[in-house]
């Protein structure tokens, strides 16, 4: 038994499933998880001492690497002077401006501690807001594991959630509208059939927890018009694309102005922080100042915001996106040539530096789409890319995201890999 078997075994009896968030347990793809020892630049190492190469990037947070010297140094200082108050700091307010500058429709903007928890709160915030229960997301989007967030669509365009997990009562999934991603014409049924009665719209403005799925060209125009025109409020989930698929998110790709923002990931530089922010008018809402109760022991905690703070001060330096794009074009054209070169369809999206190899011919572009891959074949790639060094999501449906720790010789060597992985792979 190698030593990652031993702990996964030792951690099966007081861990459910050994981990302490799905995905982690390699379920989707066969074998056991990686029990990891220690990471650094764009490699991790587990406790058998061998070493990965890795996009994973703990789902997004580490942009920077792993432990980038400078981070590790202010989380360390900061530490001495305490590492939580209950009181306020002035670097909370100092991380509040830097988001505001990166998101100007942020002008207010409240820290929290996970992805989850922005999504839920701000979602609180739309419903108290507009006086309304219902939200509208797409199937296959995910925010974070609020009762309310976890449903499933049933069948047709615009449909009522279904509670999508155990422990989730029918009241309060059924307030949740699915509709397709890239479905304008399906949102815009979904509106009507529930007329003054939608608080809020959530979506992923690049969807990347069904797989990347790009936006079409207009999609995130058409739900702006259609949340003005039905008084919804647009909620952008920028936990993975804010700080990544440009400084100010998709949003400053895009030039969409959401009403309200959800962070989380990069922000907190590897440490546990979100944030929720948007409309002044709206976040005015929140309490003290208005009625919508949310709140945190350790919200804005020292840590978590010295480190999200040297973070971005790391990547507003010049070229930080323009060396993603660089080095993520390298991985997405070498990785489609390489399944070309194999004749393994396959279907890449990509925006910057977040990508998905679907293993299916069909154009993704929405969940359906997205479940034609053959996640048995995922699984064989990503076991063999794994036994030669290459730490790739333990899901088909999850992003690949490149660092800027990683180089072109890394990346060729994963090209390398991906070649005689696919090669080998039985048709
Ligand atoms: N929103 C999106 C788009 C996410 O990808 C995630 C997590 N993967 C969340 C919300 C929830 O964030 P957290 O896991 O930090 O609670």
């Amino acid at each position: 038994m190698t030593r990652s078997q031993e702990l996964y075994v030792r951690a099966c009896k007081v861990i459910p499933g050994g981990v302490n968030s799905p995905v982690r347990a390699f379920r989707a793809v066969g074998g056991q998880p990686v029990f990891v020892a220690r990471a650094k630049g764009a490699h991790l190492w587990d406790a058998d001492g061998k070493e990965y190469l890795d996009y994973v990037s703990s789902w997004g947070p580490c942009i920077l690497g792993h432990a980038p010297d400078e981070v590790v140094h202010v989380v360390a200082e900061t530490a001495k002077s305490g590492t939580t108050f209950g009181a306020p700091t002035e670097r909370e307010i100092e991380l509040a401006e830097a988001v505001r500058a990166a998101f100007p429709t942020c002008e207010k903007v409240r820290l929290v501690s996970s992805g989850t928890e922005a999504t839920m709160s701000a979602l609180r915030l739309a419903r108290g807001f507009t006086g309304r229960a219902k939200i509208i997301k797409a199937d296959g989007g995910y925010h974070g594991h609020a009762d309310f967030l976890l449903t499933a669509a049933g069948s047709g365009a615009a449909t009522l959630g279904i509670p999508g997990s155990a422990g989730v009562p029918a009241g309060t999934a059924q307030d949740t509208l699915t509709v397709p991603y890239n479905d304008l014409e399906g949102t815009r049924a979904c509106f009507e059939q529930s007329r003054g009665q939608v608080a809020a719209l959530i979506i992923e403005p690049v969807a990347g927890n069904m797989g990347v799925v790009l936006p079409r060209p207009g999609y995130l125009e058409g739900l702006r018009e259609l949340c003005d025109e039905h008084g919804a409020l647009l909620v952008f989930d920028e936990v993975i694309t804010g700080f990544r698929v440009a400084y100010g998110g998709m949003q400053e790709r895009c030039g969409v102005r959401p009403d309200l923002t959800c962070l989380g990931k990069i922000l907190g530089g590897g440490l546990p922080l979100g944030a929720y922010g948007g409309r002044a008018d709206v976040m005015d809402k929140v309490a003290p100042d208005g009625p919508v109760y949310q709140a945190g022991t350790l919200s804005g905690n020292p840590l978590a915001v010295a480190a999200g703070l040297k973070t971005l001060e790391l990547l507003r330096k010049p070229g930080t996106y323009e060396k993603l794009e660089r080095l993520a074009a390298h991985l997405g054209d070498g990785l489609v040539q390489a399944t070309h070169h194999a004749g393994v369809p396959t279907y890449c999206a990509r925006l910057g530096a977040m990508m998905t190899m679907f293993f299916t011919p069909a154009e993704v572009r929405d969940y359906q789409t997205a479940k034609t891959s053959d996640t048995k074949r995922y699984g064989q790639y990503f076991r063999g890319m794994l036994e030669r060094g290459v730490y790739l999501a333990p899901s088909q449906f999850e992003a690949c995201f490149v660092s800027l720790a990683h180089t072109d010789k890394m990346i060729d060597q994963t090209i390398a890999a991906a070649r005689e992985v696919l090669a080998k792979l039985p048709r």
